[in-house]
């Protein structure tokens, strides 16, 4: 096992990472920029160090300064959380170089899931159902008309870079496609330095389902049931759940099993998310994450099991946790990303915490690294904290979601908590009837479901 990890991180997940150090015996060293010297995880490590001033690519994104602070302090792994350097495949292979593990996939695994189109021909390989689309990459020399008018409009155009969100534009006729293909291009050209697109199917009213994963690196792996993600905004989850409000236990287990197989013949290490739109009962594979998600809470509070901890040990070369029979999935769970942002424009709000009260009671977990008279900085993401709840079912969740979601004081700082206590007594949500557009239309004033 290791003796001291280093959390190339902040806010909840470096707070969260350290909660599984902690249970585990395993030193920690913090990393902050100047702007975090005052924050939770810097407080609750063992050992800090100063990496750079505010802007990320100056502190948590530069290498050459995590390296020196694995070698000050002697830490033997790094812990890359999510965000950040989770997903830089030359960042694990600089640390291999330098005798340091990486907590998480093999680099090669990282790369290969990193780029979408490389993505989604392995997933295809690998017997996972994907979206119809072009078979790779759409270039000039490419007829993209011909192509879309074979998938049939609308169609999606997406960066094989992409991420957040960016670099993705719908076509819905003939006339949109040259338009969305430069706006795509461009922008994923400006955002990850890599122009390429490629084209979709546009799924009009899908579930985002997503299926979470874990490998020995050995060709063993297993899966942990799903999460729906479908309440988005801008292609970001604002609300997440699990079980799926509408998948049956075959359902699962089908897709849940053709996931672990996959990931048994990639003989994939770690943990991982395998994301799929869910449409008319069919899966489709949008792409792949291989590192922990900002929502893993709400299957570890239908599994029982800690992922993070997992992960862990499992870098260090322990073996799975226990057998695919014995994971049972365990009552309902929700998680609210509660941003300091306005409600209604989603404009960042940073400033200082004045009152702070998390709730508690049976079946609430928070997630979060403020305090009363933190200041939340305005150079990185906007969570305040995220509220986990549980209940033996969805009904008693909801019932626990409502209540936790009045008991919580943030003041001092906007909120989207407004939001969040609209959405758990709308009637389409509590049905669990709703898709991936269904909470702009909501946010728009339209109705819902149409
Ligand atoms: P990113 O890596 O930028 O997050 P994803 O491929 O994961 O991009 O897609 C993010 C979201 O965009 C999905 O959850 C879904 O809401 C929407 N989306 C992606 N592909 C499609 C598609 N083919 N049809 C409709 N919506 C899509």
């Amino acid at each position: 096992m290791f003796e001291k990890i280093l959390i190339a991180n902040r806010g909840e997940i470096a707070l969260r990472i350290l909660r599984a150090c902690k249970e585990l015996g395993i030193a920690t060293v913090a990393v902050h920029s100047t702007a975090d010297a005052d924050a939770m995880h810097v407080r609750l490590a063992d050992e800090s160090v100063c990496i750079g001033p505010p802007a990320s690519k100056d502190s948590y994104l530069n290498i050459p300064s995590l390296l020196a602070a694995c070698e000050i302090t002697g830490a033997d792994a790094v812990h890359p959380g999510y965000g950040f350097l989770s997903e830089n495949a030359r960042f694990a292979e600089i640390l291999a170089d330098h005798n340091l593990k990486f907590i998480g996939p093999k680099a090669e695994h990282i790369r290969l899931m990193g780029d979408k189109i490389e993505a989604k021909k392995t997933a295809k390989r690998l017997g996972i159902p994907v979206v119809p689309g072009s078979d790779g990459g759409v270039g000039p020399e490419d007829d993209a008309m011909a192509i879309a008018r074979e998938i049939g409009f609308p169609v999606l155009v997406k960066a094989a870079a992409g991420g957040g969100g960016r670099g993705m534009k719908v076509a819905e006729t003939e006339a949109d496609l040259l338009m969305a293909l430069s706006t795509a291009s461009n922008e994923a050209k400006a955002a990850f330095g890599d122009a390429s697109v490629y084209l979709e199917k546009y799924l009009t009213k899908p579930r985002h389902i997503e299926i979470q994963v874990l490998g020995d690196g050995r060709g063993g792996a297993l899966h942990l049931g799903e999460r729906d993600c479908s309440l988005q905004r801008r292609h970001q989850k604002v609300w997440e759940e699990g079980p799926s409000p509408i998948l049956s236990p075959e359902a699962r287990a089908k897709i849940g099993g053709v996931c672990a197989k996959a990931m048994q013949d990639m003989q994939y290490l770690g943990v991982g998310t395998i994301e799929f739109l869910y449409e008319d009962g069919e899966f489709y594979f949008i792409e792949m994450n291989t590192r922990i998600q900002v929502e893993h809470p709400v299957t570890e509070m239908i599994t029982d099991i800690d992922l993070v901890l997992e992960q862990i040990r499992i870098a260090a070369g322990g073996d799975l946790p226990c057998t695919q029979e014995e994971i049972n999935i365990i009552g309902h769970s929700i998680e609210c990303r509660i941003n300091a942002e306005n409600p209604e424009t989603f404009r960042p709000s940073p400033g200082t915490i004045t009152q702070y009260h998390p709730p508690g009671g049976l079946g609430v977990r928070i997630d979060s690294a403020v305090y009363q008279g933190y200041k939340i900085p305005p150079y990185y993401d906007s969570l305040v904290g995220k509220l986990i709840v549980h209940g033996k079912n969805r009904p008693e969740c909801l019932m626990r979601l409502r209540r936790a979601l009045d008991e919580i004081v943030v003041d001092g700082v906007e909120t989207t908590l407004p939001l969040f206590r609209a959405l758990a007594r709308e009637s389409d949500i509590i049905e669990g009837d709703y898709h991936i557009h269904w909470l702009e239309q909501y946010l728009a004033g339209k109705p819902a479901k149409t």
